[in-house]
């Protein structure tokens, strides 16, 4: 087998130079493998060379900033629904479908923030990993708990 030499390209302006990796996380994996799919992989490693630091990390932050901001939009609208819920005739099993709603309208809103995604630098940290791991924990306690019943 060949081993090709992998070229390490800058995410921010797309040259070939060396620098910081950048962060796997989901989305990357994801398009990763959707690349593979298409045979579109180029193979090479991403990085943020040293002149687009800066940008990287204002973009990473105006990134995550959109994030938590429609995540929250969702879980205020989950909450509103929740308590409308509650008020018209309060019984358990609405309840927790309205609190299985409400992660889901969390996961939909932090989804369609995902247009201006941009991805972390390894040294930065795992915010989107930690939230994702979180959701996912609480899900399945929800539904382990839904099931006993
Ligand atoms: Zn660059």
């Amino acid at each position: 087998m060949i081993v090709k030499k992998q070229k390490t390209v800058c995410v921010v302006c797309g040259k070939e130079k060396s620098g910081i990796p950048i962060r796997e996380d989901f989305v990357i994996r994801l398009i990763r493998k959707l690349k593979g799919i298409f045979k579109l992989s180029t193979g090479n490693r991403l990085v943020v060379c040293n002149e687009h630091i800066e940008e990287a990390k204002k973009r990473r932050e105006r990134f995550e900033k959109g994030l938590l901001t429609y995540a929250g939009i969702g879980a205020v609208l989950g909450i509103i629904l929740i308590l409308i819920n509650i008020l018209i005739s309060f019984d358990i099993i609405r309840l927790l479908q309205s609190l299985l709603l409400l992660i889901l309208l969390v996961i939909v809103m932090a989804l369609l923030s995902l247009y201006q995604y941009f991805p972390a630098m390894a040294t930065q940290p795992a915010i989107l990993e930690e939230a994702v791991k979180k959701v996912t924990r609480v899900t399945k306690v929800k539904v382990t708990k839904t099931k006993k019943k």
